[in-house]
């Protein structure tokens, strides 16, 4: 493969048909990082193509292989990635931005992912006998695969979130053809090649690497796809929805969030627990510089202890050493691309108009010996005396910014917390059990944490309320999302019904 040959479609790398290129930035100097094929409709279609005939080939075609080989692949796929940890990770580091050290975190997360979906798909057998009511009916419920996939992934976790979908659909015998983020499609790349080399067979996994409109609109549109796996914004997901209509296709969509962090009083009673308190407030909404879909971008904190909170938060978000993500020391990459800074220079100037307070950051740093100029960087920013009013309190901001709301009561909390379009996840800080769960409770998101704030875990399911999304991800669900169900009901002893008496 050479580096502009990033397009594979039945087993082998091309280029785009219209021998397009786009040039991809290093977010850290703005210079070029890589080449890579940029895809249309026509290499789309092609991809298409070939997952179809893998898919609805003869009898020893992928659906029909048996499950515990299927299982055997992701295995294998899962042994490749820890043996290329390193080159996986430094790839992503460079291609998003993020610390390498976040890139290693990644790459054994993808991991646990093939893993997970691997014991799954054995564990859960082949579907399950229903009563029928009689010794002469037999009936049971299969699974089957949905089809082929269409695959399109974002720009934060690019691996991550391709593993989310890739290893269920393989799993179940899909075949599918995956569009990553034209911002960050490198460790997509490199995936594809671990594919081949574990042995996935010619047409069952495809990559077409392009923009979102025209490779990943053909995607959702496209009917001889059957299911379409969006991980993105919202704006774009109302889009892929739209175009996936006609054709009647499944369509998980995981979009954005603005994710509440509430946090009451006697979560900060002791020294200790007010420095837990802040420490996990503050990678809640900076780590990976805030463009997380479950960033705790909104800091919803009991009034008693807020002025306290905050100063000690925008003292330590001021102090967060950002730069390249490879260099030693460095907490917090750039931004990942110039439109991402734009727009958080554009909310931050927002919020101020309409009357926040800036505790720190608010601008571009320096340039220095680890933060090159050109690079996409900002600092991270506290913006105190929020209201629900503002815009920047309203939207997914997706970059390294803190809007601090206060409460006084726990239903005002709650009602706070609740008031988004949104509801990816939240969390609630409380050294009372009983609030603790009432508050989970009542918190309408797909992910609660309670004095946490971040973790997940294959096994549980991920995905959101509202406008976060359709769907789930992970654990059996994110299983089921790539499944058929098909009842067989068989009548050991037919006679005729006599319905119709004539
Ligand atoms: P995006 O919507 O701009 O792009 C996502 C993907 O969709 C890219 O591959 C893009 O090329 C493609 N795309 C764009 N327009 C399209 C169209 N019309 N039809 C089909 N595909 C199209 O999102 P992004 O900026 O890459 O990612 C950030 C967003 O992703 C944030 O909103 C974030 O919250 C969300 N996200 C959600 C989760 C989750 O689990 N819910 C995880 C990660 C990121």
């Amino acid at each position: 493969m050479s580096s502009a040959e990033t397009i594979h479609i039945d087993g082998v790398w091309r280029a785009a048909a219209s021998g397009a290129q786009r040039e991809v930035l290093d977010p850290a100097d703005a210079k070029t990082l890589a080449v890579v094929s940029e895809g249309g409709a026509d290499d789309t279609d092609a991809a298409v193509a070939a997952a179809r005939r893998a898919f609805d080939g003869g009898q020893g075609a992928w659906p029909r292989t048996p499950v515990a080989e299927r299982a055997a692949l992701l295995r294998r796929v899962a042994d490749l990635l820890q043996r290329d940890r390193e080159e996986i990770a430094l790839t992503e580091s460079r291609d998003t931005g993020k610390t390498l050290e976040e890139g290693r975190i990644d790459v054994d997360c993808v991991t646990d992912a093939f893993r997970y979906f691997a014991d799954l798909v054995i564990g859960e057998g082949a579907g399950r006998v229903v009563d029928a009511g009689s010794d002469t009916l037999h009936s049971i419920v299969v699974h089957e695969p949905v089809g082929v996939c269409a695959l399109i992934t974002p720009w934060n976790y690019p691996l991550l979130q391709a593993s989310w979908k890739v290893a269920p659909a393989l799993a179940a015998g899909n075949t599918f053809v995956i569009k990553p983020s034209e911002v960050t499609p490198l460790s997509t790349v490199l995936m594809m090649k671990l594919l081949a080399e574990a042995g996935l067979p010619d047409g069952v996994g495809n990559l077409v690497t392009g923009a979102g409109d025209p490779v990943g609109a053909r995607l959702s549109e496209h009917p001889d796809v059957d299911l379409v796996s969006f991980t993105g914004g919202l704006t774009s997901g109302v889009k892929v929805a739209q175009a996936a209509a006609p054709t009647v296709k499944k369509v998980a969509l995981e979009l954005g969030g603005k994710n509440p962090n509430v946090v009451f009083a006697d979560a900060c009673a002791t020294d200790e627990d007010f420095d837990t308190a802040v420490d996990q407030a503050l990678n809640a909404a900076f780590i990976h510089s805030g463009q997380v879909c479950s960033a705790g971008s909104r800091l919803i904190i009991e009034e008693s202890v807020r002025e306290r909170f905050v100063t000690e938060l925008a003292r330590r978000a001021g102090k967060i050493r950002l730069g390249r993500g490879t260099e030693e020391g460095v907490e917090c990459g750039p931004l990942v691309s110039a439109q991402q800074l734009d727009k958080t220079e554009a909310y931050v100037a927002s919020a101020l108009a309409e009357g926040a307070e800036l505790r720190c950051g608010g601008a571009q740093p320096e340039p220095n010996e680890v933060r090159p100029e050109g690079g996409y960087f900002y600092a991270p920013t506290v913006l105190d005396r929020c209201h629900r009013a503002m815009k920047v309190v309203r939207e997914e901001t997706f970059g390294p910014i803190l809007t601090v709301e206060t409460f006084r009561t726990e239903d005002e909390a709650v009602a706070l917390a609740n008031d988004t379009e949104y509801g990816l996840a939240g969390a609630v800080w409380t050294k009372d059990a009983g609030r603790a769960r009432r508050v989970a409770g009542r918190l309408r998101h797909g992910t609660v944490w309670i004095n946490d704030f971040h973790p997940y875990l294959p096994q549980a399911e991920w995905g959101g309320f509202g406008k976060s999304g359709t769907g789930r991800e992970l654990g059996p669900a994110g299983l089921a999302e790539y499944r058929e169900a098909k009842h067989i009901y068989q009548n050991l002893a037919p006679e005729p019904v006599r319905w119709f008496a004539g």
